[in-house]
């Protein structure tokens, strides 16, 4: 009898659990099915780049099904009720897939996994998209999970690196679903209603593996092996640019996690050593923030510290408008927000600035900007995102940023993009600036500012808040907020 196989972010054939799984049961046909869910597409955090990407990945997975002989099946509506058309037309026995964790696919899974077995259907979820699962890892001595990243960490890698030992093969051959079985068009971006303005990366599960073998190509200059100080310097490529695979699973995180582990078994540096080691420190956080939003799920609607939903922001429309376009007058705050406005993602470093700027320099609601960076970004991630907004925000406990500690982005700019290459990159109007003032281009000369062709106010705006005065408020409002709440 045919099985279902259910994808959902795991656009991938290789080390597919529930794809390899439902292959090896099934004597006839594998169902390779993705459903388009309204709620999830018009939830208002999903925005163009996320779902561009998705098709693209889709039509890859097409044909890389074609490949084997398959094709997917394609439906829209809601899960649940596409799932029982699916088994009623096909007379299938069951349904694989792989486990979410994210209160509204946990209830979705719940209620498919209640109907299957109320018919006598086979239900099979794995473990897939994350090294270790958020259940798995508790304090050994209450049981309780896990609020700190450090001691979540020093635990983590011994349950993580025995996953990496577990990959499966991709299929090498699947039993097509019968030709008559109705399939929707891979509907274009625009059939969903979204508008896409920005540039995004080329997907799918080849480009994905590309991306890996080359971040590993040690005959590289920026390879994994670089990464400990790499990763800091926005205008250089120095990161796995993974992400967009990692959201959508055209690559494996446990092949992620091999082709490091492999690679720390070779003769080493101490620098290249701590180049892979800093990589899977980054693995392990989208892990423990994807346990974390599953054991506090109040955290999708405020901070994991309710004490810090007593903050009075300021709010102000202007200002939140200014920090969306690029317009603030901080180059490198600009820089980044026009690089996530133009390709759909943004560096690392340079997201904690700005999110950091947003937050603390304007005041504004860490939400505001955690909504605005989902509809942006192409990797965008309810929970690496929600995460790194609390961090920025101070508002997640121990293991975020605290709240005292206040990036300045002219020191973190002189820090991180020194001769201004990233600035100068996305912020042509500063092209030609000196460096001794690319970061704080309002201290020019006016004689210079004229020569330059690049007067402040005129041709670049004037920083829009004073960061030591707004460092100042933000420090108020903080210690008033928790002084309330005592
Ligand atoms: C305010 C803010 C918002 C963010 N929003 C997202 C988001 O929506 N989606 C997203 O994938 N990441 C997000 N991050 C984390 C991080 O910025 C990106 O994962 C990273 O920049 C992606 O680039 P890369 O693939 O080259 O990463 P690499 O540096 O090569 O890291 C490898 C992988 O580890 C994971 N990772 C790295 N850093 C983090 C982190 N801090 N938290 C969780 N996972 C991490 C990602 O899957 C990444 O692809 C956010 C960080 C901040 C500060």
């Amino acid at each position: 009898m045919p099985v279902i196989c259910w994808f959902r972010r795991d656009l991938r054939l290789t080390d597919h659990r529930a794809l390899y799984a439902a292959a090896e049961a099934s004597a006839g046909a594998v169902i390779p099915v993705f459903i388009l869910d309204d709620a999830i597409l018009h939830d208002g955090y999903v925005g163009a780049a996320l779902t561009a990407v998705t098709l693209a990945m889709l039509e890859a997975l097409n044909h890389d099904l074609q490949q084997l002989g398959s094709r997917l099946i394609v439906r829209h509506g809601q899960p649940l009720a596409e799932l029982q058309r699916l088994v009623s037309e096909t007379h299938a026995s069951g349904v694989y897939w792989n486990r979410d964790y994210l209160p509204y696919a946990i209830k979705r899974d719940t209620a498919v996994k209640q109907w299957l077995r109320e018919q006598g259907l086979q239900a099979h979820s794995f473990h897939d998209s994350v090294l270790v699962e958020p259940e798995g890892l508790k304090t050994k001595t209450e049981q309780k999970p896990y609020l700190v990243y450090g001691s979540y960490v020093k635990r983590w890698s011994e349950l993580a690196y025995h996953q990496a030992e577990q990959l499966v093969p991709a299929p090498s051959k699947l039993v097509a679903p019968p030709s008559d079985l109705a399939s929707l068009p891979i509907p274009a971006l625009a059939d969903l209603g979204f508008d896409l303005q920005q540039t995004i990366p080329q997907v799918g599960e080849a480009l994905a593996q590309q991306r890996l073998a080359q971040f590993f190509d040690r005959r590289r200059e920026l390879s994994v092996l670089k990464y400990a100080e790499a990763r800091e310097v926005p205008a250089e490529a120095g990161t796995s640019q993974l992400s967009v695979d990692l959201r959508m699973g055209t690559i494996s995180i446990r092949q992620c996690l091999k082709q490091a582990v492999d690679l720390l078994t070779e003769p080493l540096t101490a620098e290249q050593r701590q180049g892979v080691d800093t990589w899977i420190k980054e693995l392990a956080w989208r892990d423990y923030y994807t346990q974390l939003i599953y054991h506090n799920p109040h955290m999708l609607n405020g901070s994991l510290d309710p004490r810090y939903d007593q903050i009075e922001w300021r709010n102000d429309p202007t200002e939140f408008a200014a920090w969306q376009q690029g317009q603030t007058g901080y180059p490198i705050v600009d820089a980044g927000q026009r690089q996530l406005n133009q390709m759909a993602w943004m560096h690392n470093r340079v997201r904690m600035i700005s999110a950091s700027f947003l937050i603390k320099d304007l005041l504004i609601d860490w939400r505001w900007g955690e909504r605005y960076f989902m509809r942006k970004l192409c990797d965008a991630d309810i929970t690496a995102n929600n995460g790194g907004w609390q961090w920025a925000a101070g508002s997640s406990g121990p293991s975020a940023q605290p709240y005292f500690r206040i990036f300045n982005p002219i020191a973190q700019s002189k820090k991180h993009d020194p001769h201004g290459q990233y600035i100068r990159r996305f912020v042509p109007e500063l092209a030609n600036v000196p460096d001794r003032y690319i970061h704080e281009p309002w201290t020019m000369p006016p004689a210079l500012q004229a020569h330059l062709g690049c007067v402040i106010g005129r041709d670049y705006p004037a920083p829009i808040v004073d960061h030591g005065l707004a460092r100042e408020r933000a420090l108020n409002a903080y210690r008033t907020a928790l002084q309330t709440s005592e």
